[in-house]
């Protein structure tokens, strides 16, 4: 298996080309077409797997450069994290020119409503800073197709639920949704019931 299966755009393919992945991982390799076909999907894999560039890459590959409201929403459990998924998304969109914003608590506002008041298709952000800037109208994410729940165990563990549910209300209902978890409590299967259409379920 390698990439060029995918039949992705040739902007993302040099883009992986240069970061020097030639073939998927397994993660990837079961998350990518499901994800292009626009499946609900509930993914249990570990930090390692390759699992941003699992959702990153299909969400690149299908973001409308054109369009300047936000098209895909990450939600991430910490900062770091934050920061990590918005290098990666900035490396696969590369030569598509995708901008990727993060948003995220104990950082000033003005700065992130700045990012977000420009060009910006994909937010990466902590649930409670990205439920304020929603809040406050600078995130509007009536142009949502892609919503993505990464490490979902982590972010129940440290009580960002009701935000998370909050935020997954003001979406769009048409959209595609992605939950990453390393491990899956029962809280997740409610979560995954409640708000996901018949999601695939993926273990690595
Ligand atoms: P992650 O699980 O997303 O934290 O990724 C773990 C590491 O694997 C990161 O350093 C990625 O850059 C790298 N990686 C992701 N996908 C691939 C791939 N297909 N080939 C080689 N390295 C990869």
């Amino acid at each position: 298996m390698t990439f060029q299966d995918y039949n992705l755009s040739k902007e993302i393919t040099r883009a992986l080309d240069g970061l020097g992945y030639s073939s998927p991982t397994e993660v990837q390799e079961k998350v990518i077409p499901a994800a292009l076909t626009k499946n609900d999907l509930v993914v249990k894999s570990q930090t390692g797997s390759g699992k941003t560039a699992a959702f990153g890459i299909p969400i690149c590959e299908m973001v409308d450069w054109d369009e300047n409201k936000p098209q895909a929403l990450i939600l991430t459990p910490t900062r770091e994290l934050a920061d990590q998924v918005k290098e990666d998304i900035t490396n696969i969109g590369r030569f598509k020119r995708i901008k990727a914003a993060a948003v995220y608590g104990k950082s000033p506002y003005a700065y992130q409503k700045e990012e977000l008041k420009q060009k910006c298709h994909v937010v990466v952000g902590t649930p409670g800073r990205v439920f304020d800037h929603i809040e406050r109208g600078s995130l509007v994410l009536d142009r949502i197709e892609y919503l993505v729940l990464d490490e979902a165990d982590e972010m129940l563990n440290m009580g960002f639920i009701d935000q998370v549910e909050s935020i997954i209300n003001k979406l769009p209902k048409n959209r595609t949704t992605m939950l990453f978890s390393a491990t899956l409590p029962e809280k997740i299967g409610k979560l995954s019931s409640k708000y996901m259409k018949n999601p695939k379920n993926i273990e690595i």
